[in-house]
């Protein structure tokens, strides 16, 4: 261990290493016009040091020539060969094919645009390298418009020494350029200095930021490939390092501003409160009833709340947020509830409509696909104050509206937004530089550790209990050969007076698609079952319609939904039992067991069907197993990530975590706890570190949340 005073030389020597904060501008490098530096700023990069944390996406293996003869499909490779024969066909377009061979096999290469100088530099006997991506084509392997050079008959074909990093571009940008540009920038590396430096932290041995830098531009042609398309080298594992304590950094610190703020005071309510919930069928749950009291502290501290709540499907979360809205609305202030579909803030709407109107308060409604005229008669009523809750989709912070006096938002099943419009509605609700108070609800189970990083603004409950009474829903697995007997049970648990839902999915992004199979199959079961009364909800429905066959099947009057995936998050109606999933092999996890959750709400015992399409992949099929063995979403949630293969990510839209250049949360979640301690060591003891980092890896993207 070093003496006392020796850190404290190093800590002061790290501090003094600083530059004054101005980093080159691009220009300053070769051949970076006025034009070119428009084009990088639409990249992001408008400064030299930039260019640096301007990382590559992937690399390409030209180190070495691959045997024609032993190429896959989709594989990207050099080859080197003669042409056998060229020849100009027009079948729909006219296009250039040049058959290439080199003893152990034979390639084709297709050109669709092509000039009759590089025709005729493609006669037969020319040698060629070349490199591209092989893809089956109707006749074997094929390269579309590959790269190519011609060799001289006895020229030996140098391969390139390194792999090609491949960087993130825009139009007008080549890779070839970028390559140039970042070479220039790696000669001043030096000049950029290391934030992490070993003085400080501890960074268990991973190498220093000059070297990751260099490693992850400038791979050496002894690199470990697939360790770094995996993104687990150390070099890479260096800079996510960084990435993820300035993120860590850029979180802390707009909590710690927003902790500054005036929030409007809420202290009252209790009576309101307790008046709803003494009207609610049920009693609450101790878990319930701990984090409403923990909501109402925050509430009344005189700066904005930020808390998210977590809680698996079904365990009540609805009505939590229903009383932070009265808390709100007995202190004088009117609440906004944003929901992410418009199937469930239609269903909130009804449910809050239903709650608190026989309170004597006002609830509105707001959404996108909402008539002009009606929307117009709710921002009124918004404006006016006469709407004390208003429900909505996020069509409730955009554009025209305007809140009377806005104290509360809450958001509900958060994966859906990002921390940037989290930071932007805080900013619209401000009223009188006054922020409103903001509550998260999400499903998604997520672990401490990666909540504490992910959501490092946030402060963090858990409803860890479900209501009493619930049977354990039973799930079973049947190929779709036993569609027939998957019909008898729909008609047998129909004709006991329970509800069912019956949902299509399709890998297509398309909603078109999608409606078309529910469309199909809604026809399909309304003949096969004659008896019942069958409906349809899809996304391409026109919000009134939609509105209208929920309400039906709350009712009770229709008994079996045919759905596609829209109704997978917050959909309530506990009569209903009997969950059918069409082609469940296609889902992940996390989604089956949201959409597995609209059943077992009620004290009916629950069963859901998973039909598959054999033959099951070996992940298909632990999926499902993982799903007939448990119901516990946190379990799920475990399973998901040991049956996701390195590089996998848990895509944005599913968990609405931050982007990130290099980081990946689930990849690089043994990193997790030596980030918190570095934050905190930086905040603490190196202030000054603080900006540089967050400039660095999270950028201009902050100053939107910058509310301080
Ligand atoms: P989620 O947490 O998935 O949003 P909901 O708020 O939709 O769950 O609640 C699921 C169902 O459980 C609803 O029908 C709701 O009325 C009911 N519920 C909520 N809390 C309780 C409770 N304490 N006891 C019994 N039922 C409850
Ligand atoms: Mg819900």
């Amino acid at each position: 261990m070093l003496p006392i005073q020796t850190i404290a030389r190093l800590v002061n020597q790290a501090r003094t290493a600083i530059p004054p904060d101005a980093p080159a501008p691009i220009t300053d490098l070769k051949g970076v016009g006025p034009k070119l530096a428009d084009r990088l700023a639409r990249i992001g990069v408008h400064t030299v040091q930039d260019l640096l944390f301007h990382l590559p996406l992937r690399y390409q293996d030209r180190t070495r020539v691959v045997p024609i003869g032993s190429l896959r499909p989709n594989q990207e490779a050099v080859v080197v060969g003669t042409v056998d024969h060229t020849e100009v066909v027009l079948r729909r377009k006219r296009m250039l094919l040049a058959y290439l061979s080199d003893g152990t096999g034979a390639i084709l290469l297709r050109f669709f645009h092509f000039s009759r100088a590089q025709q005729e530099g493609l006669a037969r006997g020319t040698r060629l390298l070349c490199f591209g991506e092989a893809r089956t084509g109707a006749k074997g392997l094929e390269m579309v418009h590959p790269e190519y050079r011609r060799l001289a008959p006895d020229e030996d074909p140098a391969a390139d020494e390194a792999l090609t990093p491949i960087y993130p571009t825009t139009e007008g940008l080549h890779q070839i350029g970028l390559r140039k540009l970042s070479d220039q920038a790696l000669e001043v590396i030096e000049t950029l200095p290391d934030l992490l430096p070993e003085a400080l932290v501890d960074r268990a041995g991973l190498p220093t930021l000059h070297e990751a830098l260099r490693y992850v531009h400038r791979p050496p042609p002894d690199a470990n490939v697939s360790q770094l398309l995996d993104g687990r080298h150390p070099a890479q594992q260096r800079l996510a390092f960084e990435e993820l304590v300035a993120h860590n950094l850029s979180l802390t610190r707009m909590r710690a501003r927003a902790d500054r703020q005036p929030a409007p005071v809420i202290d009252d309510g209790e009576a309101l409160v307790g008046q709803f919930q003494a009207a609610l069928p049920f009693a609450l749950t101790g878990a319930q009833r701990r984090v409403i009291d923990e909501i109402r502290h925050d509430l009344a501290a005189g700066h904005p709340m930020l808390r998210l709540v977590q809680g698996d499907v079904g365990s009540g979360k609805t009505v939590v947020a229903a009383s932070a809205c009265l808390f709100a609305v007995a202190s004088g202030y009117q609440a906004a509830v944003m929901a992410p579909t418009e199937i469930l803030a239609e269903q909130h709407y009804a449910a809050f409509r239903q709650w608190l109107e026989p309170l004597g308060i006002g609830v509105a409604w707001l959404s996108g696909k909402q008539k002009a005229a009606a929307r117009r008669a709710m921002q009124e009523k918004v404006a006016g104050g006469d709407a004390r809750v208003v429900v909505g989709t996020h069509a409730l912070f955009q554009g025209e509206v305007a809140f009377h006096d806005l104290g509360l938002v809450v958001i509900d099943e958060q994966h859906r937004f990002g921390v940037h419009q989290r930071m932007a509605l805080r900013e619209k609700g401000a009223n009188d530089g006054r922020h409103p108070h903001q509550l998260i609800m999400t499903a998604t189970p997520i672990p401490r550790t990666l909540a504490m990083t992910a959501y490092a603004d946030l402060d963090y409950s858990v409803i860890d209990e479900l209501p009493p009474g619930r049977t354990p829903i039973k799930t079973v697995a049947l190929a779709d050969s036993r569609r027939d007997e998957v019909v008898a049970r729909v008609a047998a648990a129909c004709a006991q007076g329970r509800q069912a839902y019956w949902v299509c999915t399709l890998i297509e992004e398309s909603e078109a698609l999608q409606a078309q199979a529910a469309e199909d199959t809604y026809a399909q079961l309304a003949e096969a079952l004659p008896q019942l009364a069958i409906d349809l909800v899809h996304g391409r429905m026109k919000p009134a319609e939609k509105e209208d066959v929920m309400q039906r099947f709350k009712a009770g009057e229709v008994d079996l939904l045919v759905a596609t995936t829209v109704i997978e998050v917050g959909v309530d109606v506990p009569n209903a039992s009997l969950m059918v999933i069409e082609n469940a092999e296609r889902l992940g996890l996390a989604q089956l067991h949201q959409l597995r959750g609209r059943v077992g709400r009620g004290t009916a015992e629950s069963s859901c069907v998973l039909m598959y399409h054999p033959p099951l992949s070996q992940t298909a099929r632990k999926r499902l197993q993982a799903m007939r063995e448990t119901t516990d979403g946190f379990e799920i949630a475990r399973i998901d990530l040991e049956l996701r293969g390195p590089g996998e990510v848990l895509g944005t839209r599913q968990t609405g975590l931050m982007q990130f250049r290099i980081a990946d949360l689930l990849r690089d979640q043994a990193l997790l706890p030596r980030v918190q301690r570095t934050a905190e060591r930086l905040l603490h003891d190196h202030p000054e570190h603080v900006d540089p980092l967050i400039r660095r890896w999270v950028g201009e993207a902050v100053q939107f949340g910058n509310v301080g």
